[in-house]
């Protein structure tokens, strides 16, 4: 019998941001860490995802990469059979499956998913692509090719994973038992268990999110960011007149967040953190705090990122390849069976 399968990817559109690491990277490694006896976890770099909005394609291979060292920096370990570290365009299964449950997809149930509603309203016309309209599906063929039981889920993500369900419900009903259907919301919530509230705010605007598609970029610490830079990001980050420190988010979302990333950085409860510093008047001195922490947490992941070179990392993720195209291709070609692309089952037997 082989083990549960865990799955999650993180997109490399952009170089991570602190968000990504505190927020996914680290809890996804942690968890890789403690299941990896029981659970066969596959940890993927949705490289087909990262082009549904405009990006710079001369960066691309070189994000791809990139995002792979750092999962290794940030201690991923790559000596464990149990966990796969994969390039989804390597696995070309995931575009074909893609293809055919694109055609037991509805337009109508595609047109409700309010990510591509958010994520199209940013868009102008010319930008919005049938890519991002459909990575839903993609996102579809990514959790059933593999079996994949858990796969945490923010909240941006649960309406896809119930779309995930339904796809491979409705193709079951159809075509005999084809795909296993991942659990629902509820049970990946249960079974990951972390808090999924974390919320990094952006330096500059904090009552948004950090994100690292932003524009500029100026309220965003990426893990690339010369640690000097990012301090300078931290000393002039927004935040208010009050002139006393208090994690109060919705009236000093600017100082509850610095609270709430130097508490990540320290590893500690942001309550402990924030009794400790309470009051304090002068945000300067506070500020300089945290950016010499975090200059501290850069300097020592990016030491970290230095000592794995390219072909360790290559090496990795082309012996995971070689074994997500075998999963992924039986998967596959009982859909293909299924659906007519492939002779039956029986005809190989005669
Ligand atoms: P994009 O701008 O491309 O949407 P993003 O920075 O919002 O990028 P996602 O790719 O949407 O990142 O999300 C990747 C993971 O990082 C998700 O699990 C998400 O919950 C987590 N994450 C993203 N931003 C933050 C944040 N500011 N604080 C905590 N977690 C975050
Ligand atoms: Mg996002």
């Amino acid at each position: 019998m082989t083990n549960p399968v865990i799955l999650t990817g993180l997109r490399a559109n952009n170089d991570l941001q602190i968000g990504n690491y505190f927020g996914a990277m680290l809890p996804i490694i942690d968890m890789a860490k403690s299941r990896s006896h029981d659970y066969q976890v596959n940890m993927f770099i949705p490289d087909l995802h990262s082009f549904t909005t405009p990006i710079d394609h001369s960066e691309l291979q070189a994000q791809i990469l990139h995002n792979a060292r750092l999962y290794a920096a940030a201690g991923l370990p790559l000596d464990d059979d149990n966990i796969h570290l994969y390039r989804q365009s390597y696995v070309p299964a995931h575009s074909e499956l893609t293809w055919i449950l694109d055609c037991f997809t509805g337009f109508g149930e595609m047109s409700r998913m309010t990510q591509f509603k958010d994520k199209s309203g940013k868009l102008g016309d010319s930008q919005i692509s049938v890519g991002l309209f459909n990575y839903p599906v993609l996102m579809a063929a990514d959790i059933l090719l593999y079996d994949a039981k858990y796969v945490p889920v923010g909240d941006d993500q649960t309406q896809h994973l119930e779309f995930a369900r339904d796809i491979a419900e409705r193709m079951n009903n159809r075509f005999g038992e084809l795909f296993v259907v991942p659990e629902p919301v509820k049970a990946q919530h249960e079974f990951f268990g972390k808090e999924q509230g974390l919320r990094i705010m952006d330096l500059v605007n904090p009552t948004k999110k950090m994100s690292k598609s932003d524009e500029t970029g100026k309220g965003v610490i990426f893990l690339g960011d010369e640690p000097a830079t990012a301090a300078k990001k931290i000393m002039s980050a927004t935040t208010d007149d009050k002139a006393s420190v208090n994690y109060n988010p919705a009236e000093q979302p600017g100082i509850s967040n610095l609270l709430d990333i130097l508490a990540l950085l320290r590893g500690k409860p942001v309550a402990e953190v924030a009794s400790q510093y309470a009051g304090m008047d002068r945000y300067g001195d506070f500020k300089k705090i945290v950016a010499d922490e975090m200059q501290k947490f850069l300097i020592d992941l990016q030491k970290s990122y230095d000592t794995y070179d390219s072909a360790t990392i290559v090496a990795k993720l082309e012996a995971s390849e070689r074994a997500m195209n075998e999963q992924a291709g039986a998967t596959l070609l009982r859909v293909q069976r299924a659906v007519g692309l492939r002779p039956p089952k029986e005809y190989d037997e005669i």
